[in-house]
């Protein structure tokens, strides 16, 4: 299928060629390094599929754009779903697909990565030693064995967390609205919300953004956690309140932040923008803080991953093209 690949980089075209030559797919890629917007949607004009990225925006004035000029087939390089109007999506006729799961080991090992990095300083600690600054003030940490860690989500990636850090000797507790008996499998505890956010030393993220998990972390929620919590979020940027973070961080209540994502990431993350200045001035305000650690969206990126989700993304315009069905459709009813 001639498909316009958005939001692609070096490492995308790579993976993705790699895929569609070794499934003998032959499907037309076209790169555009650029986001796929309002303004950008009609580069896929005589193309009959899109395959798009986290940060692609796929609202519904794009998809009317999309539909307009023939597009037929969303093919997203990502599990979540988001920043997708399925409605709209639903109603043009085009079909989203996406890569339901690929390596929840690499998201799940970011975050423990974030997590060990935060609580030991490893990054003030590689800076310092290279500057032949051995001291050790500031750098104190804390044991993760017999530590509470609460987990919101206990889908693919929140189980590999939770059997990673059971390994570590940690108490794991759980909330999601589904029962996990896997987790329990494993020695965790399925528990309320409220009693997950009064309990956990470490609170880490993996629930999708729904409307139901907007803002899940907000002033309110931060008021319920214990004093000095550390806090994980690889999910998705608007599950927290990052002006409720602030405030946290601020007043002492939040003993540390690790972000793969963020609210507004969209203008920031896969770019480099070292010599620009950063707009975004809450972005801007948690890059001050020493106990938060940022990194831009990388939890994915690793070597298994990238493989995975090029061979399920070309699958999913392969099956579109031979049966009118992607072999991973998002449905409307997924929004709920
Ligand atoms: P998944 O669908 O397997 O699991 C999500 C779990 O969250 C499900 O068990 C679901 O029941 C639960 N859930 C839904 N609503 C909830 C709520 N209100 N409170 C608590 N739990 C709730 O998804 P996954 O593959 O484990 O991925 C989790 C999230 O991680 C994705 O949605 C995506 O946003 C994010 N992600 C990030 C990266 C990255 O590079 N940072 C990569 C992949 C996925």
């Amino acid at each position: 299928m001639k498909t316009a690949v958005f939001s692609s980089r070096e490492y995308d075209r790579h993976f993705l060629r790699g895929a569609n030559e070794a499934a003998g797919a032959g499907h037309d890629l076209t790169f555009f390094e650029i986001r796929l917007d309002s303004d950008t949607a009609q580069l896929a004009k005589g193309q009959e599929a899109v395959c798009a990225f986290v940060n692609d925006q796929l609202d519904r004035t794009v998809l009317e754009k999309l539909a307009a000029d023939g597009i037929k087939l969303v093919a997203l390089r990502s599990a979540g779903f988001n920043h997708v109007d399925l409605e709209a999506a639903c109603r043009l006729g085009i079909t989203i697909a996406r890569v339901p799961a690929y390596s929840p080991a690499s998201v799940a090992e970011h975050t423990v990565a974030l997590t060990l990095s935060l609580n030991r300083k490893i990054h003030k600690a590689y800076s310092r030693v290279r500057d032949g600054n051995f001291a050790l003030d500031g750098l104190l940490g804390f044991d993760l064995e017999g530590k509470t860690v609460g987990i919101v989500g206990t889908g693919t990636i929140g189980l590999v967390v939770a059997r990673i850090l059971r390994g570590f000797g940690c108490r794991v507790e759980a909330f999601d609205p589904r029962p996990s008996p896997e987790l329990e499998q494993i020695g965790g505890v399925m528990v309320d919300l409220p009693d997950l956010l009064a309990g956990a030393d470490i609170l880490t993220l993996h629930c999708p953004l729904t409307p139901k998990t907007f803002h899940l972390i907000d002033s309110a929620a931060i008021k319920q956690m214990k004093p000095g919590v550390m806090l994980i979020n690889t999910s998705r940027g608007a599950v927290v309140d990052a002006r409720a973070l602030i405030s946290g961080l601020k007043s002492g209540k939040i003993g540390s932040v690790g972000l793969d994502v963020y609210e507004e990431e969209g203008d920031l993350f896969f770019e480099n923008l070292s010599d620009k200045m950063i707009q975004d001035d809450v972005f801007a305000r948690l890059l001050t803080f020493p106990n938060v650690l940022i990194t831009g969206h990388q939890a994915f990126f690793t070597r298994e991953a990238m493989t995975a989700i090029a061979q399920t993304t070309i699958g999913n315009i392969t099956s579109f093209e031979m049966t009118g069905r992607a072999d991973h459709e998002v449905s409307v009813e997924k929004l709920a």
